[in-house]
């Protein structure tokens, strides 16, 4: 390459990042606005209610990558800038209350889950809007559009308990990291010390495997060490129930293994004052079990055989939208997945569209879909079974971290990577 070009390329990048950044500054202060909000219905309709605004001290989200190109999740959030109408930040991600909706129960019952979603914190008036994606022909619709004034006296600009924060891993500025938070849960006072050593032990644990080994210098690592009365988590299946500080149980929907907590203001409250890009909810209990949710949180238990691994899949889903690649276990869902049309997560297809998923990464000549055969079992292809139904979903690997814990197959680390790169404020 000739030195002009060169010169012009660096000039080029340096203005983009310049502009990207001076963006930031126009609309935004590096604060948090956290919107706290309602998702109410049953299996025939939803509808988003506001339950309260925050005003919180830090941001650890990107400062130049503002809009979300992914199209990942169930929801979304768009903000506007009100005089301009620009849109001006936007982020995918899914909620618990979303896989409620597909269970026996919503049927029969209509519900209320709270949520909640962080912007940075806007110098003008904004119009927020909160999309959802309807099932049945995989399109975003508008649930709630409202305008909010920054210097508004309904924003609650309160300080919330301050629990012990614990630096494990401090690589750099907030908004090029990926900031991730373990936070305790099932941990009282006297077990804080353990909540510690464990929280080190997932962090150091997930830079042995890859790709994250690859970017361990990506990533801030954070502790907060929440109090709870009693140790563990609720076993409502079995009739044991702890008084905890995210009110988290297994026995989600009815499954035994699904550990969450519907608590989401909680967890919240608990990381108000953390730069949080990623939140793993470490529950105190060594009973097998985990959820995550894109961009909402994940949470695993601390003291299983398997629970690296388990940690790892969970924060697969949370983290870079991974969808479940297995087919034969039992879950609690209805129609999770529309045949009819391309699903939005990265390693999982049903061929209608599958020039946007991972044909690139297949070695030439691969046959679609590929047969399980040994010329064909350990590489990269489409093979049949995923997303929970063993027909008419298509995984990347025989194996992967999103099956059976196997390492992570090229289409997951690949969009691992990505989510690494968006978060860094890195070109993705
Ligand atoms: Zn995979």
């Amino acid at each position: 390459m000739k030195s002009k070009t060169i010169l012009f390329l660096l000039f080029y990048l340096c203005f983009c990042n310049g502009y990207a950044q001076e963006k930031f500054n126009t609309y935004f202060e590096h604060k948090t606005l956290r919107i706290d909000f309602t998702l109410s219905g049953n299996s025939t309709f939803q509808t988003a209610a506001i339950e309260q605004f925050r005003e919180e001290p830090t941001w650890g989200g990107p400062v130049k990558n503002l809009i979300d190109e992914f199209g990942y999740g169930g929801y979304y959030v768009n903000v506007f800038d009100k005089k301009s109408n620009e849109l001006i930040y936007s982020r995918g991600f899914n909620t618990l209350f979303e896989e409620w909706l597909s269970t026996d129960q919503a049927k029969e019952e209509t519900q209320a889950w709270t949520n909640s979603i962080t912007l940075p914190y806007p110098k003008q008036e904004i119009v927020f809007e909160i999309l959802a994606r309807d099932k049945k022909d995989m399109q975003f619709h508008s649930l709630l559009k409202q305008t909010v004034n920054p210097t508004s006296i309904f924003i609650d600009r309160g300080k919330l308990k301050e629990n012990k924060i614990i630096s494990i891993q401090k690589k750099g500025d907030s908004s090029e990291k990926v900031d991730l938070v373990f936070v305790a849960e099932g941990y009282t006072a006297a077990e804080q010390g353990k909540f510690e050593a464990d929280a080190k032990r997932f962090a150091e644990s997930l830079f042995t495997i890859p790709p994250f080994d690859k970017c361990k210098d990506n990533f801030n690592v954070w502790g907060v060490g929440l109090v709870s009365e009693e140790s563990g988590t609720d076993t409502s299946g079995k009739g044991i129930y702890k008084n905890t500080a995210l009110n988290s149980g297994y026995y989600t929907f009815g499954v035994d293994r699904y550990l969450t907590t519907p608590d989401i203001r909680s967890i919240r409250n608990a990381v108000w004052n953390v730069p949080c890009d990623a939140v793993f909810v470490l529950v105190n209990a060594e009973t097998y079990g985990g959820g995550g949710m894109y961009n909402f949180y994940a949470i695993g238990t601390a003291d299983n055989e398997r629970t690296l691994h388990v940690f790892v899949h969970e924060f697969g889903h949370s983290f870079a939208g991974l969808a479940d690649e297995y087919f034969s276990s039992e879950v609690a869902y209805n129609d999770f997945y529309n045949l009819k049309y391309e699903p939005w997560e990265p390693n999982i297809t049903t061929l209608v569209n599958f020039d946007v998923k991972w044909k690139d990464l297949l070695p030439s000549n691969t046959p679609i879909p590929t047969p399980l055969t040994e010329q064909y079992k350990d590489k990269a292809g489409v093979f049949e079974g995923g997303g929970y139904i063993a027909k008419g979903i298509y995984r990347p690997a025989d194996h992967c971290m999103m099956r059976d814990y196997a390492p992570f197959c090229p289409a997951c680390s690949r969009a691992i990577l990505r989510m690494v790169n968006y978060l860094c404020d890195k070109e993705y």
